[in-house]
Order: C-alpha cells, then structure tokens, then sequence
C-alpha cells in the first residue's frame, strides 16, 4: 500500500502521477527522474571521457564476409563490397586520433543498396548490426518529412537509435542505421525547375547533414512529458547509414547511359559484354541521380551495391541454409514439444515452386511454411503419442490446396 503525499524527492510528481517510485532511506525517485539521471551520468561521462566504450572486435573483410555467408543467401557481391565498406568505417572510428594526427581523414563509407523488396537489404544491415554488437535500428524514408510538416523528422531516426541503445549515447553513437525506401525520397524529375517534388528534396537536404555527421538534438522517448525535457546530443559521425531502395525503372537509367557510353568510347568488344538483361549489376551513383536522389546526397552514400533478384535455386537454398533458416526454425519449435519434424526433399520443393508461381518472393516462403504447418503446430502438442513428424509431398500439397493463396500476398 502506498502512503498518501509520496512523492519523487527530485521533481516533486506524486506516486499516482508516476509509473514507479523507488524509496530509498529518506527520500524517493521515480522512473522519470531516473531516466533523466541516467541521460546525465551519460553526458558527464563521456564529457570527460570516462566513457566506456562498448566492446568491438574489428573483424576482418573476409570474417565479415563469412559471417553474412551464414545469414543470406547469395548476393555475393553485395556482402563482399559490405564487408569491405563495415570493416572500413569501424576502423576509421578506431584509427581517428591516430588520422587526426596524419592528416589524413578516412571519410564515411554509408552505403546504398539497390535491390527489389525481398531481396535481403533489411537482412544484410541488421546481421552486420547483430555480428558487430552495435546498436541497430530501421527507419523508413517515406514517413519522414521536412522539419514543420506532418510527419516524422529526421531526428526522430536518432530517437529510435537512442531507444535502441538504452540511452547510451555512446554506443548509439557507433551504431548502423538502415534507411529503407530511399528512392521514395527521390524527385520526380531530373530537372529540379520543371516538376520539384519539394517534400522529397527536402527529406533529402534534411537528411544531408545527418548522414555527414553533425551534433543533432534528439528529443528522448518520444510521448513521454517532461517539464524539463532535456534533448539529448548525438553525433553522428561515426554512425554508419546504410540505405535501401527498390529504385523501380532505374535499369532505363542505367540502360541510357551506357548506351551513352558506348558511342564513341567502348569497342565492340566491350559493348557486347554487357549483359542487357540485367542492367541494374551496372547501377552507379549516376544513375542514382538521375533517377532523382539530389547530388549531395548521392555524394554522401558513396558505397553502390545491388542486389539481384531472388531466383528459384536460391529460394530453394534459403529454405534451409541459412543459420536461421525456415526450417530449422520449425524443428526447433517442434523439438520443444518433443517432436522430431524432418523434411522430405520434394515437399521444400513445392513450396519454392508456389512461391515462384505466386511471385511471393522469399518472404513468401515463410507465409506457405506458416500455413502448411498450422493445423500440425495446432494439434500435435496435445497429443503425447505423436513423436515425430515427416512432412511428405503430399502433406504439403494436401495442404496447400485448401489454402487462400490471396492471403499468402506478402506487401
Ligand atoms: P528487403 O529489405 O530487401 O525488402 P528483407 O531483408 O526484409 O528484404 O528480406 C525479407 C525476408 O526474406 C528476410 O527476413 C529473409 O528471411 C528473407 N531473405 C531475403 N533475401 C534473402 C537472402 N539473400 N538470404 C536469406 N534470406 C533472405
């Protein structure tokens, strides 16, 4: 039971007005104010360098590179230029003051990946995040607005991140940030006089800043009132920003331009290896800025990497490769009601084969898997006898069949 009058020592709330209010000898705190405290020990700390930074093992290219092997399933160049690009932004945040004194500045290597939704972009950001131990958050381009519009604010990515990190500046500060949808941001016409997309260019300009490295203010969780709401400082200059979009119709762009190209410059030769059914290998920060992503920002990302479309082989691979893969996941799940659940060849290739023909991508394969195993996920935990489970062809057919594949459309 709590006492009538008590109240936070530090800020005055009374207990009803808190969502906890932790008693200490004579006096008390509550969850506000503790939070507060914590964001201040932060700054003081790091203020004075006292700071400890999180622990970091500078893995190399190759290790990297290995690492992503486990988790995603082809896009071999993406995870090789990745790796090269991650190993090189924590070593120039680990080498700074050692820069410093060359003179020598290794500049930000944020990345953009182009590739079509399903591809693997979030996946390939959020391993790296995971591998290295940094904080990681998402944040979606189309949301974000100019400073004074309805919408989100840049900063607001930053909050996210803060969240992400438990407050702890520093280890935000060394974080990865996956901005997806970059290409919604892009104007609408190469020539920013005619049609001016104002609200996209002005997410990109806002974003500018951001993505170099700057002090920003961020507003701590957000919602929360605050008499005194302090803003948080964050510097983003050791923040690595990797942004994803699908870029539709950019191969016309990157089609004209080597066309271009070719005239006069490449011999035959050269122009008779380029492989026209698939353009987007060749995507280049020229392309990017034709397709309408402003040259300061183009400038800012300058690691370019594509991704390419999930085919049927590596569909069927990431059914069960990947450390986590789908149906590893499913013997895990069945293993803890004391199941033994295998696969039978042919049934994991049925479900590439309808994801394929349904055009459901590789997050597709997920929603079939969820169907195809509801009724056993449903039924077989009560039944003590059942110990194993063999999904056949026909299991997987039987099932399917009574399926609404309208509702297997993944966005
Ligand atoms: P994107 O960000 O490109 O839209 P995601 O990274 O969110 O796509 O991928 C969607 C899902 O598809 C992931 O959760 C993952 O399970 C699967 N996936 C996509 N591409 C791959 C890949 N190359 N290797 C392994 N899994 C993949």
């Amino acid at each position: 039971m709590t006492k009538t009058g008590e109240r936070c020592s530090f800020c005055g709330r009374e207990k009803r007005d808190t969502n906890i209010l932790i008693a200490g000898l004579n006096a008390h705190i509550c969850d506000y104010c503790v939070i507060q405290a914590q964001q201040i020990m932060e700054e003081e700390l790091t203020a004075k360098g006292q700071k400890q930074m999180p622990d970091y093992t500078l893995l190399k290219p190759v290790e990297i590179k290995k690492h992503l092997d486990q988790y995603v399933i082809g896009q071999e160049e993406a995870k090789k230029l990745l790796a090269v690009a991650v190993y090189n932004h924590y070593k120039r945040i680990f080498h700074v003051k050692k820069a410093k004194e060359d003179d020598v500045e290794i500049e930000k290597s944020n990345i953009i990946l182009v590739g079509e939704t399903g591809t693997g972009k979030t996946l390939l950001a959020r391993t790296i995040a995971r591998m290295l131990n940094v904080p990681f958050c998402i944040a979606d381009a189309t949301v974000l607005t100019e400073a004074g519009y309805v919408g989100e604010d840049v900063e607001s990515i930053l909050s996210r991140l803060l969240q992400v990190a438990d407050f702890n500046v520093a280890a935000a500060e060394r974080g990865i940030v996956f901005i997806d949808e970059i290409d919604k941001i892009a104007r609408k016409s190469d020539n920013p006089s005619i049609t001016r997309d104002v609200s996209g260019e002005g997410v990109q300009q806002a974003l500018l800043k951001l993505l170099e490295g700057t002090v920003v203010n961020v507003p701590p969780q957000g919602g929360r009132k605050h008499p005194e709401q302090k803003m948080i400082q964050v510097n983003t200059l050791n923040i690595l920003f990797i942004t994803g979009g699908a870029f539709d119709g950019i191969e016309k762009k990157i089609g004209a331009r080597l066309q271009t190209n070719q005239i006069g410059y490449t011999s035959n030769r050269e122009r008779d290896q380029i492989d026209k059914d698939n353009l987007m290998q060749y995507v280049s920060s020229v392309d990017l800025k034709s397709y309408g992503l402003i040259p300061e920002l183009v400038g800012r990302l300058p690691i370019v990497t594509h991704l390419h479309a999930l085919d049927r082989a590596t569909l069927r691979r990431i059914l069960t490769e990947p450390k986590n893969s789908l149906t590893r996941q499913y013997i895990k799940l069945f293993e803890m009601d004391g199941i033994k659940l295998s696969f039978e060849e042919d049934a994991l290739d049925f479900i590439v084969d309808k994801s394929v023909e349904f055009k459901l991508g590789a997050r597709g394969l997920r929603s079939i898997m969820e169907a195809v195993m509801t009724d056993a996920m449903y039924d077989l935990p009560s039944k003590s006898t059942v110990k194993s489970l063999k999904l056949t062809l026909q299991f997987v057919k039987e099932k399917f069949g009574r399926m609404n594949v309208a509702r297997l459309k993944v966005a």
